[in-house]
């Protein structure tokens, strides 16, 4: 870990958001990884997980690198805000939004994180237990 995860973001001027070359949901983000997506906006791409734990298995991520919800919590005010915005649009386009969802950031290699681009699962369809394993 660690290194320079800007040092793609100044060619072409403020519209570019920085990436990490080797960063899988960079790949999925640039349209280089094929990803089953769900909504597009400006901040953050929702794609469908490859893997899911649920009816309803979101992955949102912002569009720029950032590896953790701590460092995208320090790094840009406001991100964590629109990540949480796209999951309640999310369970409305799922239809979940009125039964309920989880909204989770495994953070850290401890607590199940695999991928060091953040990202919120949003997970709902199913019933959900507490705490969770
Ligand atoms: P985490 O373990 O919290 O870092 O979550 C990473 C998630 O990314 C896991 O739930 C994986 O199933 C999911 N994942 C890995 N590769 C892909 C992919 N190519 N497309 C969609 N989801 C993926
Ligand atoms: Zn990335």
């Amino acid at each position: 870990m660690g290194g320079d995860r800007r040092c793609d973001a100044t060619q072409g001027g403020d519209a570019v958001a920085s990436r990490e070359p080797n960063c899988l949901f960079c790949k999925i983000v640039a349209g280089e990884v094929p990803a089953e997506i769900v909504r597009e906006g400006e901040r953050t791409i929702a794609f469908r997980d490859i893997n899911p734990q649920a009816p309803t298995h979101v992955l949102i991520v912002p569009r720029e690198h950032v590896a953790t919800a701590a460092e995208a919590a320090h790094a840009d005010v406001g991100l964590l805000d629109e990540i949480a915005r796209e999951a309640e649009e999310v369970a409305k386009v799922d239809g979940v939004a009125e039964t309920g969802y989880r909204l989770i950031f495994n953070t850290g290699t401890g607590a199940g994180q695999t991928v060091f681009h953040v990202h919120g699962h949003v997970l709902g369809g199913r019933g959900l237990e507490w705490p969770p394993g």
